[in-house]
């Protein structure tokens, strides 16, 4: 053992990962994991050690939230939830790695991009990032720059299918192009899928209002399950792994199911808004609140995604936490220029655990999956994040399984200062938050410092794991 090093010793937890849970001891030095054991006596600790009973708590890694924007600069304005409040929220909701995303600016080469945002979340972030970097169009460098992007610890990439007005479409070719790159330096590929041609169909043939209500109409499921369908066997025919984003609706989960029986490879994730709001959110008089893209479904939509999440063809659960204050979602009521976007973090790791409960369907070890091991897996984090093993960073959630609140905009810390989940009754609350041994919230008291987060270079994608 180190000389000066700090350990903290955490007893009598029901330590859980990916693989289920067990009675352990778990003991922490500097900022990894250093044993765990059946029994570990304290007699055998440096002097100064710390103690941290955790029985009736469980003990599990801590979670990934694979998809958020914080300090989003879009539209002329910028998002609720800074890096420092973004950290904060999350360390709040057991969150201690997020993958935020770098906008591509098409002047510079990818890598420029990355670094800036890289730079800017430095100084912000208490807790870990990754970053997945956009690519919104095609030049013929654009290999020479995924390769170096890949080297700088960047290996997914970030495209879109529709936005083609503000310049984020890249067309068939192109991406068959970009597609056999990303294949060559084994960098992921994640895409938000809308079919822009239907959009932009739909949208013509719309008569009437712009109500929040319409932006559901706007863009319909239709147009997921076409994207689906046209860059999943774009990527099946290449020969890469596909990381669908924000999956919504039905439609697009048999987009998804289709393409699998095809031999297609993808890896899906959704959102806790996808699976516990439906569309009637957006009639009442907050409806600009719940303007996200894709827009919430029908209640049917949630109950596929449900099920579909229980039976394991849904890998990832993530946030796309992109918050706006009230006053920002409601200065229009035009659905056009509504901020889109919705704070989860937070409130991702209780609203799931609830369901989990309530399902009756899911361990607690496919949870962990889900929030932590499974996006560490697909996006080369694993195994310094992720899991609880020797070696692996100490990035540690005490959880009190049985605790039981309400989620309202006074429990909850997003600068948005609402959550789309008021109300909400909930089961299971975070107790600590260990970020590589470094104690971010204990209590309900936030310890976490601004710059003390560290960019996590990302290794290759898991689904690329066994091509050479
Ligand atoms: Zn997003």
């Amino acid at each position: 053992m180190l000389e000066g090093m700090k350990t903290i010793l955490i007893r009598n937890g029901s330590v859980a990962t990916a693989q289920g849970m067990s009675k352990a001891d778990l003991l922490v030095e500097g900022e990894k994991i250093a044993r765990i054991a059946e029994n570990i006596p304290v007699s055998q600790l440096p002097k100064g050690s710390e103690v941290v009973d955790a029985s009736e708590l469980i003990v599990l890694p801590g979670l990934i939230d694979a998809h958020t924007h914080y300090h989003l600069v879009s539209r002329g304005t910028v998002t609720a939830d800074s890096f420092a409040e973004g950290s904060l929220l999350a360390a709040f909701g057991g969150v201690t790695t997020v993958i935020d995303f770098s906008d591509h600016d098409k002047g510079k080469p990818l890598v420029d991009s990355a670094l800036a945002r890289i730079d800017a979340m430095k100084a912000g972030m208490a807790i870990d990032f990754a970053l997945h970097q956009g690519v919104y169009g095609m030049h013929e460098r654009i290999a020479d720059e995924l390769a170096v992007l890949a080297r700088s610890g960047i290996t997914t990439i970030k495209i879109f299918t529709t936005y083609k007005n503000v310049g984020y479409l890249i067309e068939m070719d192109g991406l068959r192009e970009l597609f056999a790159a990303c294949k060559r330096y084994k960098v992921m590929v994640s895409v938000h899928c809308e079919d822009d041609a239907l959009i932009e169909r739909t949208n013509e043939a719309h008569r009437g209002t712009y109500t929040p209500a319409d932006h559901a109409l706007l863009r319909p499921s239709e147009a997921e399950s076409r994207a689906i369908a046209s860059v999943g066997s774009l990527a099946r025919e290449v020969g890469i792994p596909l990381y669908v984003v924000h999956l919504s609706s039905a439609k697009g989960l048999e987009a998804v199911r289709k393409l699998r029986e095809q031999g297609g490879h993808l890896v899906v994730e959704t959102t806790p808004h996808y699976l516990l709001l439906d569309d009637s959110r957006l009639a009442g008089s907050d409806g600009p609140l719940y303007v996200m893209t894709p827009p919430l479904r029908k209640q049917d939509d949630n109950r596929e995604l449900q099920e579909a999440l229980l039976a394991g063809e849904i890998q990832v659960v993530a946030t796309d936490h992109c918050s706006f204050t009230r006053e920002q979602k409601l200065a229009s009521r035009d659905c056009r220029t509504i901020f889109p976007g919705i704070p989860g973090t937070e409130e991702l790791f209780p609203l799931m655990h609830t369901l989990a409960i309530s399902s009756k369907r899911m361990s607690f070890g496919q949870l962990v999956d889900l929030l932590s091991t499974a996006p560490a897996k697909a996006f080369g984090l694993y195994p310094r994040k992720g899991t609880l093993q020797v070696g692996s960073d100490a990035d540690i959630v005490l959880f009190d399984p049985a605790f039981t609140w309400r989620l309202d905009s006074r429990t909850i810390h997003s600068g948005a200062h609402y959550t789309p989940y008021e109300g909400f009754d909930v089961t299971g609350k975070v107790v600590r938050t260990y970020r590589r041994g470094e104690l971010l919230v204990c209590d309900g008291v936030y310890h976490g410092r601004s710059g003390s987060g560290h960019f996590i270079k990302a290794g290759k994608p898991g689904p690329y794991e066994g091509t050479s």
